[in-house]
């Protein structure tokens, strides 16, 4: 029995990690969900799989959780101290840390530091401080198992390997905007940002694929998960998804991990390894796979990603600016209060205003993270 922890249980991953859960009841055991704020959501969940505690991050919601659980010997908690805490507990023997956002780094943190393994979704807890992320890990003997479909890929590719990765393909979507002209770009709305091709998502990642902030993050993720050089990363336009991210070796030889676009796959690996358990999934038809397109990105077309390539060139404090950045433009577009274009001017005129940290400390980040929000907003503002 694996006795796992799920961070942000009502989101996307969370709840599809929740199916991953029912599929394999006699190897996985849910010790503790937690939520921010859908307690009703958090409480089916709890009285579904019985876990030893839940945390909802809203502390008003915290009566309701608990009145509705008194009859259940299940602990209560709130507030987003207990969020980072829990993880800590002697009976947790794995982390899923699929928060979204700056959010997640306190509690993935403390995981890491509790060594424990962490099943890694919240891809901005690396982008915001991956040196310190890793550091932690190795310091702890933690492991972290990406969730994350593209660095699942590369990860199940370098399972049997030794040898140094020449380099890694990361695959992309394209999202909803690929073929449009920038004066289309201009005119998008937070509807048409919200359609994506191929995944379903919760509504940050959706947006940040529609921008391709999403794999700008992907490629700060893959450089320390994989402890590579930016020049070792390139990004391939993939619309189909099928091919979910590729691996160069010395010798040439590449390799690909394939797969329809169902989350449960990664999450489902990321439970499990070493091993493989079975799953009942549909499987991927050769039928869908007559044409694999690949191609370069447009970076004029989408400025995030050469962001992303900046943010991780200059290093430090830069990706946290870059990604805190982004949480409080995309809020804005999403309450339609910015033009999906200005979003990468809003980035890179934060990246521009904030001071530069070469060796950020914890407190580093924490500060950055205050400090870019308020810049973005402010230039929002003077933007309206
Ligand atoms: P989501 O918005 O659907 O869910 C987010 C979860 O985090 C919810 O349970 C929410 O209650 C919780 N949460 C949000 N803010 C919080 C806060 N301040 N304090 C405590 N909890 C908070 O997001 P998602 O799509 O499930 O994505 C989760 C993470 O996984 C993101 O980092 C995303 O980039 C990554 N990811 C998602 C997918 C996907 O298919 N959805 C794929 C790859 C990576
Ligand atoms: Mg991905």
């Amino acid at each position: 029995m694996k006795r796992i922890a799920i961070l942000g249980s009502t989101g996307s991953i969370g709840i599809q990690a929740l199916e991953v859960v029912r599929s394999h009841p006699e190897q996985l055991e849910v010790i503790c969900l937690t939520a921010n704020s859908n307690a009703e959501l958090l409480m089916e969940q709890a009285k579904t799989f019985n876990p030893d505690c839940v945390v909802i991050a809203d502390e008003e919601k915290y009566t309701i959780v608990r009145d509705a659980l008194a009859q259940y010997p299940i602990k209560v908690y709130a507030g987003s101290d207990a969020l980072a805490q829990v993880v800590e507990q002697s009976n947790i023997d794995m982390v899923l840390a699929a928060i979204v956002g700056y959010a997640g780094l306190p509690s993935t943190f403390n995981a890491l530091k509790s060594g424990k393994a962490v099943a890694l979704a919240n891809k901005e807890t690396l982008v915001v401080a991956g040196d310190l992320i890793i550091k932690t890990a190795r310091e702890n003997n933690a492991p972290i198992i990406p969730v994350d479909s593209e660095h699942s890929a590369i990860f199940q590719c370098l399972v049997g390997e030794y040898g140094p990765v020449e380099k890694i393909y990361l695959t992309a979507s394209g999202g909803p905007f690929l073929n449009h002209t920038q004066n289309q770009l201009r005119l998008v709305t937070k509807d048409d940002a919200l359609k994506h091709p191929s995944w379903v998502m919760g509504e940050k990642i959706t947006i940040d694929c529609a921008s391709m902030m999403n794999k700008g993050f992907e490629v700060i993720e893959a450089k320390w998960l994989f402890d590579l050089k930016p020049e070792q990363i390139e990004v391939l336009v993939h619309p189909q998804s099928i091919v979910h991210s590729m691996v160069q070796l010395k010798d040439g030889s590449i390799k690909a991990q394939l797969g329809r676009t169902d989350m449960k796959l990664p999450i489902r690996y990321a439970f499990s390894f070493p091993e493989r358990w079975e799953s009942g999934d549909k499987r991927l038809s050769f039928d869908d796979m007559r044409l694999l397109e690949f191609r370069q990105p447009d970076t004029e077309k989408f400025p995030c990603l050469a962001l992303a390539y900046e943010a991780m060139n200059k290093g430090g404090n830069v990706p946290c600016i870059l990604n805190a950045a982004n949480e409080i433009a995309v809020e804005a577009f999403l309450n339609n209060r910015l033009v999906f274009t200005m979003l990468p001017k809003v980035l890179a005129a934060t990246m521009e205003k904030h001071h530069f940290i070469a060796n950020p400390t914890f407190d580093d980040y924490l500060n950055t993270n205050k400090e870019a929000r308020r810049i973005a907003t402010e230039i929002i503002r003077a933007m309206a």
